[in-house]
């Protein structure tokens, strides 16, 4: 049996994530097609193909699909899993994804299948949506996708009955793909370094994403031990979201105080006193994974904590 190379846009991509994952990373040709290829983190594929399952099976992480390059899920059960689980607690690595690349397209796509339970006439019965969520103009995909971020992960690939036909029903319906890019600009680019460049911005907007295919440790877990860390030293308990340099000008809500972290654990944030920061519910989820900086390590009650906005950053 003979390999098909892998064509020059995709070995960059390949390239792109070994760097992240620190480890070689691999394709893998979709059956039949010589112009579809995952990219895919080959140490981690063995766990999650799950046994039984043939490699060829295997479909999810970055899919070069033709002309488009994506984040997807194709009928694994156990990245669906994972997807699902982490997208729950971290909804926004879906934004970050769509837009940390959106200067290299000019068309704004997600689909998801989701299914429905009704149960009209006593017996439970279940409908099939593939939903879609599209745009070509930025501004309006962003909109829809936050009014739905919350609602994507739960209604995302829902626990199928088992129909005792064996693998084929638990595996349906677990379709997910984020465009991420338009595959031209690397294929396409005359200098290796563009396209390594161009190749390593997809991979790095994808890489929060990509990273809820693996299993992480609860948030909450996380946020308790930071709360830990940061109690054994005197310290005022109140939301400190007005110290946060450059953060939109919002009052607090009065609600429970929670000790946050500037640096997100999922991007190698520390549980260390000087990482955190106390904030109230409602301003720890406006800062979630925008702060930069941290605390004076010798003295813990200087705080220094810039609010990241993405938006004027993209516009430079
Ligand atoms: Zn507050």
């Amino acid at each position: 049996m003979t390999e098909i190379e892998a064509p020059r846009g995709v070995t960059f991509l390949k390239d792109a994530l070994a760097e992240r994952l620190g480890r070689p990373a691999a394709t893998r040709a979709v059956k039949g097609s010589s112009s579809e290829w995952y990219i895919f983190d080959p140490c981690f594929a063995v766990i999650q193909r799950g046994i039984g399952s043939s490699n060829r099976g295997y479909r999810s992480g970055i899919l070069v699909s033709h002309s488009e390059i994506f984040f997807s899920n194709v009928h694994s059960p156990t990245p669906a899993k994972l997807l699902k689980t982490n997208l729950k607690q971290r909804p926004e690595s879906l934004i970050n994804a769509a837009e940390g690349c959106r200067h290299l397209r000019n068309y704004h796509y997600l689909h998801y299948s989701s299914r429905k339970a009704s149960s009209k006439s006593g017996t439970k019965k279940y409908i099939d949506t593939l939903r879609v969520i599209e745009s070509r103009n930025w501004k309006i995909f962003k909109e829809e996708l936050e009014a739905n971020l919350g609602g994507i992960a739960y209604d995302l690939f829902p626990e199928l009955p088992n129909s005792g036909k064996g693998i084929g029903e638990t595996c349906r319906g677990t379709y997910f793909s984020l465009l991420l890019a338009d595959y031209k600009h690397i294929e396409l680019s005359k200098s290796d370094e563009t396209a390594a460049q161009l190749a390593a911005e997809v991979i790095d907007a994808a890489w929060y994403l990509f990273s809820c295919l693996y299993p992480w440790e609860s948030p909450k877990k996380r946020d308790a031990s930071l709360r830990r860390a940061m109690l054994s030293k005197p310290g005022l308990l109140n939301c400190e979201y007005s110290k946060i340099v450059g953060a939109p000008i919002s009052n607090c809500d009065n609600s429970a105080i929670e000790a946050a972290h500037i640096i997100p654990y999922a991007r190698g944030g520390s549980d260390r006193s000087w990482n955190g920061i106390w904030l109230c519910t409602k301003h720890h989820r406006i800062t979630e994974g925008k702060l930069l900086g941290g605390r004076d390590r010798s003295n813990l009650s200087e705080l220094r904590v810039r609010f990241l906005n993405h938006q004027i950053i993209d516009e430079k």
